[in-house]
């Protein structure tokens, strides 16, 4: 394996933040206390996912304060994954570090991070060995999604990973290279191979501020985990197709049988309230999956850009507009 014992790399840290007002200065300033101690150049890229509270303000005093300190402001709340991504395309690093706004993940496993980048590692990513002031219903369903994606989908994603990782430049470019629009970064950065590490931590409380992932947008989450990586659940439907048709039709047959041998008689109602109902629920189940797939490709088709930015602060290069 390549080892980069002696580099000091160039690190970005990319921050998805969307109303973290309360938080924001704290973990820039645990931040910059690990970085400080790498002794090596980096930047802090803060992405404000569309907030709504004073977020943009005290990210705007701190690039003022902070040459290290970039914003890109988005134009509206596009959602975590792409707010990571809108991050990742805007760093300049040999690595890139993504991290939580909430110290949920604790930024001194960066120095870690880099040891391992160092003996060669291209992706390094923190394992959850346990996690603390989470509700037993988010820690017991994301148990069992991570192992359900893993029978589901042919990519092994890591159990209790989180986009808490270091990636060094050819893993980077190579996401980028993905223009997909329903992003589940954690499946495509496994997807994508080269050299990959876990490191065991313990997923810290919430400092301050609630979860920004309600039970909606950790379903649709969920969705886009399997959906991007399998079509098995196109298969599941035919298989409940093929054996609800099979059922069907040995009921036909039952029923013949008593109409023409014996004489007792089918019930009308109940036997065909059983019918309608049992055929109505797997028809629409299977619609159901049917239309996620159909509208993932109508996303794909129509090609929209992945976000739009009203502002960069802080970066000097290229065409891009600083209104710093
Ligand atoms: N986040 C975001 N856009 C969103 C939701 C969340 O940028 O629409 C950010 C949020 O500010 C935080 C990270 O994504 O930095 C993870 O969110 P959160 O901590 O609320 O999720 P949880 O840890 O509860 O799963
Ligand atoms: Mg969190």
């Amino acid at each position: 394996m390549y080892s980069r014992r002696q580099s000091t790399p160039f690190i970005s840290v990319v921050v998805p933040v969307y109303n973290e007002s309360l938080v924001i200065e704290h973990t820039y300033q645990r931040l910059r206390s690990v970085l400080e101690q790498l002794s090596t150049l980096y930047e802090v890229i803060f992405v404000n996912d569309g907030s709504q509270d004073d977020t943009q303000a005290k990210l705007l005093r701190l690039v003022h304060l902070q040459p290290e300190v970039k914003v890109v402001e988005l134009s509206r709340n596009f959602g975590h994954q792409i707010a990571v991504t809108a991050g990742i395309e805007h760093a300049q690093g040999d690595v890139v570090v993504l991290i939580d706004a909430d110290l949920q993940d604790p930024p001194e496993l960066i120095a870690q991070f880099l040891d391992k980048w160092r003996q060669g590692y291209d992706v390094v990513y923190a394992v959850r060995v346990q996690r603390e002031g989470e509700s037993w219903f988010k820690r017991w369903s994301a148990g069992r999604f991570y192992r359900f994606l893993n029978r589901a989908t042919d990519v092994q994603i890591p159990l209790d990973t989180g986009d808490f990782r270091l990636m060094n430049r050819n893993v980077v470019d190579s996401l980028l290279a993905m223009h997909e629009r329903h992003r589940f970064i954690r499946g495509l950065v496994s997807w994508v191979g080269f050299e990959q590490i876990g490191i065991p931590y313990v997923r810290a409380e919430r400092v301050a501020g609630v979860s920004k992932y309600p039970l909606r947008k950790m379903v649709r989450f969920a969705v886009d985990g399997v959906t991007s990586f399998s079509h098995r659940p196109l298969q599941w439907a035919s298989k409940l197709g093929f054996s609800s048709s099979i059922l069907g039709f040995v009921g036909i047959l039952a029923i013949l049988y008593m109409k023409l041998f014996t004489h007792s008689v089918v019930r009308g109602w109940t036997s065909l309230m059983v019918v309608v109902l049992f055929l109505g629920g797997v028809q629409l189940l299977v619609l159901g999956i049917l239309g996620e797939y159909i509208g993932r490709i109508y996303d794909e088709v129509r090609a929209r850009p992945l976000y739009f930015v009203k502002g960069l602060y802080n970066f000097k290069h290229g065409s891009e507009t600083s209104r710093d």
